[in-house]
C-alpha cells in the first residue's frame, strides 16, 4: 500500500470505482453545461416552414431568368409579407414579394432577391411599387428550406451530450423544456489541521487561515458539484474518524485536505483504513506525492494533501474526473497544448512534476511556457497566476530552454478535447 502508483493509475482506479448518479429532470434554464441522460428529437421541423433568410423580393426564378444590367426585368411589388404573417393570395406574371427576413415563403416561389440588388423605380419598394432586377436569381437564393436543421422526430442531441449555452437554444426551438440529466454530486470539503482558523479571523500563534476549504469548494463548483465546507477537524484521530463518517453518511464525496503523509498528527490514511477500504495512498507526482483514495461506505473519500497546491492538483488531476463521473461526462483530460520552455528547467526529482506556468504566445505566433520561479507546494497564488501547468515527465532528464513540453490548460474544459 506504501508504493507511489502512477497518475494514471490512480486515476482509472478512482474511476473504476465511481458510477453515474442517479437521473433527476432539470429545466431548460439550468441545464447548460450538463450532460444529457437521454436521445432527445424535435416535435417539429426546424424550421417548420421555408422562410426569407434576408430583407428582399420573393419571386419565382422564372420570372428574372433573362434579367440583365442592360435590360432589366420590371416586376410589379403586389404585397408585403413579414416575419409572423402568410400570405394567401397568388402572384401573377409581372409580379412578386416584398419579404422580411424569417417571413414564410409561399410554395410557389423559389428566390429571394435582397434590397441591395435592385432598383426601386420611382417608388420606395413598398407594396404597389415597380422594382428591377438586374440578374437572374440563383435556385433557392437567400431562403432558408423548412427542415434545415432538423426534421420532426430526428434525434437532434445524443445520449452523453454536454448541452452549451448555444444548445440551450437548440433545445428550445425543438419545444424541449427540461430534460433528464445526472444528479450533481454532493460534496463534503473537510479541512484536516489543529493549526487551522476561519479566513475571517487573524492568525496568531502558529495558526493559518483555512484557504484550501475555499479552493477546494470553488475547484468542486467547477467541477459541477456541489460543495459543503464543514468544520475544520483537529488532528485527532477519534475526531477525524467521527468527521468522515457523518460526511461520508450525507454527502456522494468527501474531500479532505491535510493529515495525509505519514507524520505523527497525519490520520486521514488509518481513518479510512479503519472506516472502510484504503485504496491509494501515495502517487507519483509532485507537487503532491501524498494523494490518499478510499471508500467508506461505499463514498468516495479523497485524502488530500494539506500543502494549498499539492491539494490543489490533486484534486484536479485525480478527484475532478470522479465529480465529472458521476454527472454522466466521458471526457476526463484537460485539453494539452505543447509549447517551448522560456528556460531551462532542471529535474532532480524523479516523480512527474506540474509546473505552475503561463503560457503564452511569441511574436512568431508560437506558444511558449514560462514555469513560475516560486514552485513551492504552499502557494495558492502562483496558481492565481498561472494559466496552466508544464508537465517534467517521470525521470531525472532536465530540459533545455527551447524544448517542447505538454502544458495542460487550467480552467478550460475537457470537452474540447485538444
Ligand atoms: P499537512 O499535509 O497536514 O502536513 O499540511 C502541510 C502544510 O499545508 C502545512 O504547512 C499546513 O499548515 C498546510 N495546510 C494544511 N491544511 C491547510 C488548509 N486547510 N489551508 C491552508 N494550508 C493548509
Ligand atoms: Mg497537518
Amino acid at each position: 500500500m506504501s508504493e507511489a502508483i502512477s497518475l494514471e493509475e490512480a486515476r482509472s482506479l478512482v474511476l473504476s470505482k465511481v458510477k453515474a448518479l442517479p437521473v433527476e429532470t432539470v429545466s431548460l434554464l439550468d441545464v447548460v453545461g450538463r450532460v444529457s441522460a437521454q436521445p432527445l428529437t424535435s416535435d417539429v421541423d426546424i424550421c417548420s416552414f421555408a422562410h426569407a433568410a434576408m430583407d428582399g423580393f420573393a419571386l419565382s426564378g422564372s420570372a428574372i431568368a433573362q434579367a440583365s444590367e442592360a435590360s432589366p426585368v420590371i416586376l410589379e411589388v403586389l404585397a408585403e409579407i413579414a416575419a409572423g404573417t402568410c400570405f394567401e393570395g397568388s402572384l401573377e406574371a409581372g409580379q412578386c414579394l416584398r419579404i422580411m427576413t424569417g417571413a414564410p415563403l409561399p410554395a410557389a416561389l423559389d428566390a429571394v432577391v435582397k434590397y441591395e440588388s435592385v432598383d426601386y423605380l420611382g417608388g420606395t419598394g413598398r407594396a404597389g411599387s415597380k422594382v428591377a432586377f438586374k440578374a437572374p436569381a440563383k435556385p433557392r437564393e437567400n431562403i432558408r428550406d423548412a427542415g434545415e436543421e432538423a426534421k420532426a422526430g430526428e434525434r437532434i442531441v445524443e445520449a452523453g451530450e454536454v448541452i452549451s449555452s448555444a444548445g440551450v437554444g437548440f433545445l428550445a426551438a425543438c419545444g424541449i423544456l427540461a430534460l433528464d440529466t445526472y444528479r450533481r454530486p454532493s460534496v463534503a470539503v473537510i479541512s484536516i489541521g489543529s493549526e487551522l482558523i476561519e479566513p475571517s479571523e487573524v492568525p496568531s500563534g502558529g495558526k493559518i487561515r483555512n484557504s484550501n476549504a475555499y479552493a477546494l469548494a470553488a475547484c468542486v463548483h467547477s467541477a459541477g458539484g456541489l460543495p459543503t465546507i464543514l468544520p475544520v477537524v483537529e488532528d485527532s484521530f477519534e475526531a477525524l474518524c467521527a468527521a468522515v463518517l457523518e460526511a461520508t453518511q450525507a454527502h456522494d464525496i468527501v474531500v479532505t485536505s491535510g493529515g495525509a503523509s505519514n507524520g505523527d498528527y497525519d490520520f486521514i490514511k488509518p481513518v479510512i483504513a479503519a472506516l472502510g477500504e484504503l485504496l491509494i495512498t501515495t502517487v507519483n507526482i509532485r507537487p503532491g506525492k501524498a494523494q490518499t483514495f478510499g471508500l467508506v461506505g461505499g463514498v468516495p473519500v479523497f485524502g488530500l494533501p494539506g500543502n494549498p497546491a499539492a491539494a490543489y492538483v490533486g484534486f484536479e488531476m485525480i478527484a475532478r474526473p470522479a465529480l465529472r463521473k458521476m454527472q454522466g461526462y466521458s471526457h476526463f483530460e484537460r485539453p494539452c497544448i505543447r509549447a517551448r520552455l522560456s528556460r531551462d528547467m532542471m529535474k532532480k526529482d524523479p516523480r512527474r512534476i506540474f509546473l505552475r506556468s503561463t503560457l503564452y504566445k511569441d511574436e512568431n505566433g508560437e506558444y511558449v511556457v514560462a514555469p513560475a520561479k516560486n514552485q513551492s507546494s504552499g502557494l495558492f497564488g502562483v496558481i492565481q497566476r498561472s494559466n496552466c501547468m508544464a508537465i517534467m515527465p517521470e525521470g531525472t532528464e532536465s530540459r533545455d530552454a527551447g524544448s517542447l513540453i505538454d502544458c495542460i490548460l487550467l480552467d478550460v474544459s475537457e470537452e474540447m478535447g485538444l
